[in-house]
């Protein structure tokens, strides 16, 4: 593997227990190529913005003691979530020199400032600070984020070392996000996230390998050491075995253009397009069905003439050709009479 990754951060969505962080960190560590493991840094959430208030929380403060002692005694950098100043100056003062941003907290920039602004009184020349982006498709408000942290200057006027860290939304990567920050901050560092990217273990593999093509900076993946028993996003976590097996099989790509970019998005919107379709015929079954319960014909010619009227009316105003629009039309209606049979 010879791609110029400069940090490979792993580890499970949040810190446990002592045993589990301990022992995950010791397998990561062991597990992967030799020629990466100077990048390596753990990661593991102490303080976890969790969407329901009856789930895991995260473990909190007891937990940096287990982090210290993963720093200390694998020498391996680790990394957590901030969220509030208190967790910053806690971190921080705990010895922890990689902390990020989550989604959440992306999504609102007063409380983004909050923590740059948290930063003036530390000493920022050996930290890093990953910004994800927001929860919303909002490539201006992740910008304006990483703005924030490059404008801190720390108590020896110094800012952190910032990066951004792409995790999509809605367990899409909307690329189209990602290509936009690499335009605007081309010397940003960029992270791939394929674990919140896509909410599923079995698609890590593909989103590690478009991580390559699109020449990231590195990656954010989450693994645990038992990840069917993990405490926040068992479905996503790899075992720290598949997470080496995954890196080993990466190999080079061809330098990405502004042509592997544009295919990405359009792969992305294809894969919505065809969702959409699919919903539409759910919807068409549901209304077979009712037509059935009241004894009414399947095609409805009235109906018809009316949605292609209004629907070519909406082509010319979007650019769109009505005959190709007709087509498409008349290929979707004959598919939901099929499924209304
Ligand atoms: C996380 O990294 O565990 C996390 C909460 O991620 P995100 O902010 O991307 O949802
Ligand atoms: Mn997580």
């Amino acid at each position: 593997m010879t791609f110029d990754w400069k940090h490979i951060i792993a580890g499970p969505c949040a810190a446990e227990s002592e045993e589990q962080v301990w022992t995950t960190a010791q397998a990561i560590a062991q597990s992967v190529p030799d020629e990466i493991r100077h990048k390596l840094i753990f990661r593991a959430g102490l303080w976890k913005p969790r969407t329901s208030p009856t789930t895991f929380q995260g473990i909190g403060d007891e937990g940096l003691a287990w982090l210290q002692r993963i720093q200390r005694e694998l020498d391996l950098p680790v990394a957590t979530e901030v969220t509030q100043p208190e967790q910053l100056h806690r971190a921080i003062e705990a010895g922890l020199r990689h902390l990020w941003v989550g989604a959440r907290t992306s999504a609102n920039p007063i409380q983004v400032q909050a923590l740059a602004d948290a930063l003036q009184d530390h000493d920022c020349s050996q930290l890093t600070v990953y910004i994800k982006n927001p929860v919303n498709n909002d490539p201006a408000l992740w910008i304006g984020n990483i703005q924030r942290f490059l404008s801190v200057t720390g108590c020896n006027n110094q800012a952190p070392e910032v990066y951004a860290i792409h995790r999509g939304c809605n367990h899409r990567p909307c690329w189209d996000m990602a290509y936009f920050l690499r335009q605007q901050m081309p010397t940003i560092p960029l992270l791939l996230d394929p674990s919140h990217m896509s909410g599923d273990a079995n698609r890590i593999d593909c989103l590690c390998k478009n991580a390559v093509q699109l020449q990231y900076d590195g990656l954010m993946v989450e693994v645990h050491n038992h990840p069917s028993q993990a405490l926040s996003d068992a479905q996503q976590q790899l075992t720290p075995a598949q997470f080496a097996a995954i890196l080993g099989s990466l190999t080079e790509e061809e330098e990405a253009t502004q042509l592997t970019w544009l295919r990405q998005m359009m792969n992305e919107v294809d894969d919505e397009l065809w969702s959409v379709v699919a919903r539409r015929m759910e919807v068409s079954h549901r209304i077979g069905e009712y037509k059935r319960e009241q004894g009414m014909e399947i095609v409805q010619p009235t109906r018809y003439e009316q949605m292609v009227t209004s629907r070519l009316a909406w082509a010319q105003s979007h650019d769109l050709d009505p005959h190709t629009v007709r087509t498409i039309m008349d290929a979707l209606h004959q598919e939901s009479i099929r499924k209304q049979k």
